[in-house]
C-alpha cells in the first residue's frame, strides 16, 4: 500500500497544483513601535530587532525592543487607565469594546491569517481556519461575560485585580494574545502584553485594531522584546498578576521571581501528551487524529500528542496506515492552501528538533520519515515517527516541540494509564476507543488538564484549558478563565 502511494506521489498524479494565498491585501511596515497609552511610541533606547519569515529567511520588519524604562511607561499607562477609566467603566460598556475588537478581527481575518503565516511559518489553512477564528471567538465569548460576573460568581461581589502582565509564546501568537487579553478586559483589568520575539507582528496588528476600536488609552499596552523584556514585566513592582504561556523552564524562573510577592499568576507551560489507541478504535479516524495531534502546526503545540500508545493487537495495522498517511503530507510554502506542514518557527527551534532526532537514533529508536520535497531555503523538518521507543528515551520524556512522534505499545488499560502518567507534564491527552465506559475510566485516571476522546486538538472558548504538574496552574477559557483575573 505505501509503495502504491509513493508511486502515485512521484508519478505526479498525487500532486496538487500550487494554491498560494495572495499577499496583496496585507501591508507589513518596515518598522514597528511600542503600543503604550494608546499610541505607537519609539523605544527609549532606540533599539530594534528583526523579525524574519522562517520559510524564506527574509527579513519582514524591524521591531522595537522595550527596555526597563519602556516597561515602566507601559505599566504606568495601564495603572492610570485602570484607576482613571477602566475600573469605573460600566461592565456593559466594557463588553461593547471587547465585542468591537472581536468584530474587527473578523473583518480583517484574511490579513491576520497571512501575516501569522508569514511571520510564524504555520500553514495558511491553520492560521485561516483555526488561529484567527478562535482568537475572534475568544473576544466574542468574553464580551458576553463582562456584565454577567455577578451571575458567574453569585454573592461573591468580584472585582478586578488591577494591572495584568501577560507574556506569550510563538506557536499561536494572535490566539494566545486573545486568550490573555479578552478575559482580562472582561473582568475590568488593564494589560501589558508581550508577544514572543519571533512572532510580534499579529500582536502589533491587534494593537492597531485596539486603537481602531477606540479602547481608552492605556487599557491595553503591547510591548515587544525578548526574554529580558519579559523579565522586566515579571519583576515590575506595580503589576498585580502575571499570566504566562511558554516553556516550563521559563515558567519556573517566573514563579521564583514572584514568590513572596502579592502577584497572582497563571502558568500555561509545556506538555508531553499521550495519545492512546485501543484495539476497538475506528482506526482510520484515529490515524487522522494522530496526524492532527502531532504534525498540526509542525508539532509547535503545547498539547501535541507526541507520545503515541498503541494496543499491541493493532500495532502493525495502525503503523502501516499511519506511515501511508504520512507519505501524503505536504511540507512546504506556508502560504499554499494545500500545505500540511509549514516552516519550523526559527533556526534555534530547528536546532532543538534536530538534536532530538539525533538523540532518538543514538538511544536506539528506529526513525521513519516519508520522502518529501523540502525547500532549500528556510527551516524545515519532515514529519518524523520513532518506533522501538522505551519510556526512558529522551524522545519519550522531554518536550521536543516539533513534528516528532514517539510510538510505544501496551496490552492493558492499567498499563497504559501508568505509562501515560509517567511524565512530569500533565497538559493534555487523547483516547481512541469505541467504548464510552473505557473513555470515562481512563479520563478519570489520567493526570491531564484536557482529555480528548475520539478527536484531538479541539479548542473552544467556552471550555477551560490548562495543566497539572509541571504543565502549569490556572485555567484559561470558559467561566474558569475569569476567576484568575478577579478578587472576591
Ligand atoms: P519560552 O518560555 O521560551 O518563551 C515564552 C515567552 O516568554 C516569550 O515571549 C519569551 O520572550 C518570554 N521569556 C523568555 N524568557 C523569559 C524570562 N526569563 N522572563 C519572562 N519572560 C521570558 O517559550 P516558547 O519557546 O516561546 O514557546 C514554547 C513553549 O510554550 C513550549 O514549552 C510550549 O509547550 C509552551 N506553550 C504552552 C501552552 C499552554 O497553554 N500550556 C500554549 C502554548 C505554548
Amino acid at each position: 500500500m505505501s509503495k502504491k502511494i509513493e508511486e502515485l506521489k512521484f508519478s505526479g498524479e498525487w500532486d496538487l497544483a500550487p494554491a498560494p494565498e495572495s499577499t496583496n491585501h496585507i501591508s507589513v511596515k518596515k518598522e514597528y513601535q511600542l503600543f503604550i497609552g494608546g499610541k505607537f511610541v519609539k523605544p527609549k533606547k532606540g533599539k530594534y530587532f528583526s523579525t524574519i519569515n522562517p520559510a524564506t529567511e527574509k527579513k519582514l520588519s524591524s521591531i522595537a525592543e522595550a527596555s526597563k524604562e519602556d516597561v515602566d511607561r507601559a505599566v504606568k499607562a495601564a495603572r492610570k487607565a485602570h484607576s482613571g477609566v477602566w475600573s469605573s467603566t460600566s461592565a456593559k460598556e466594557r463588553g461593547k469594546y471587547i465585542y468591537r475588537i472581536a468584530r474587527l478581527i473578523q473583518e480583517k481575518s484574511r490579513e491576520f491569517a497571512v501575516i501569522e503565516s508569514l511571520d510564524g511559518g504555520k500553514p495558511i489553512r491553520e492560521s485561516r481556519d483555526v488561529d484567527i477564528p478562535i482568537a475572534a471567538a475568544h473576544f466574542f465569548y468574553y464580551a458576553g461575560w463582562a456584565d454577567k460576573l455577578n451571575y458567574a460568581f453569585p454573592n461573591q461581589n468580584p472585582s478586578s485585580l488591577g494591572v495584568a502582565g501577560q507574556i506569550i509564546p510563538w506557536n499561536f501568537p494572535l490566539m494566545m494574545a486573545a486568550w490573555k487579553i479578552a478575559p482580562a478586559l472582561a473582568t475590568g483589568n488593564t494589560v501589558v502584553l508581550k508577544p514572543a520575539e519571533t512572532t510580534s507582528l499579529t500582536a502589533l496588528k491587534l494593537a492597531e485594531v485596539i486603537q481602531e476600536a477606540d479602547l481608552p488609552p492605556g487599557v491595553v499596552n503591547i510591548i515587544t522584546g525578548a526574554g529580558a523584556t519579559g523579565s522586566d514585566i515579571v519583576n515590575h513592582k506595580d503589576i498585580d498578576k502575571i499570566a504566562f504561556t511558554g516553556s516550563t523552564g521559563v515558567g519556573k524562573i517566573i514563579m521564583k521571581s514572584i514568590a513572596g510577592t502579592a502577584k497572582k499568576s497563571t502558568m500555561e507551560l509545556g506538555g508531553k501528551a499521550a495519545n492512546i489507541v485501543f484495539e476497538d478504535a475506528p482506526l482510520d479516524q484515529a490515524v487522522e487524529g494522530i496526524i492532527n495531534g502531532i504534525y498540526f502546526n509542525q508539532g509547535h503545540v503545547c498539547c501535541a500528542g507526541s507520545r503515541l500508545f498503541v494496543q499491541e493487537s493493532i500495532y502493525d495495522t495502525l503503523l502501516r496506515k499511519l506511515k501511508d498517511r504520512m507519505q501524503s503530507l505536504i511540507v512546504g510554502n506556508p502560504l499554499d492552501k494545500n500545505t500540511d506542514i509549514g516552516a519550523i518557527n526559527s533556526k534555534e527551534q530547528l536546532g532543538v528538533i534536530n538534536k532530538y532526532l539525533s538523540l532518538g537514533k543514538k538511544e536506539g529508536a528506529d526513525m521513519f520519515q516519508p520522502s518529501c520535497d523540502i525547500p532549500s531555503k528556510g527551516f524545515w523538518c519532515a514529519p518524523t515517527l520513532f518506533t522501538n521507543v522505551s519510556q526512558s528515551h529522551a524522545i519519550a520524556k522531554e518536550e521536543i516541540f516539533g513534528p516528532v512522534l514517539a510510538v510505544q505499545t501496551f496490552r492493558t488499560i492499567d498499563e497504559v494509564i501508568t505509562k501515560a502518567n509517567n511524565t512530569p507534564f500533565g497538559l493534555s491527552a487523547g483516547v481512541w476507543t469505541d467504548k464510552g465506559s473505557k473513555v470515562f475510566n481512563l479520563t478519570s485516571k489520567m493526570r491531564a488538564g484536557v482529555v480528548w476522546a475520539n478527536t484531538y486538538n479541539k479548542f473552544d472558548p467556552t471550555s477551560p484549558f490548562g495543566g497539572y504538574k509541571e504543565s502549569g496552574h490556572g485555567r484559561e477559557g470558559g467561566l474558569h478563565g475569569l476567576a484568575p483575573y478577579l478578587k472576591f
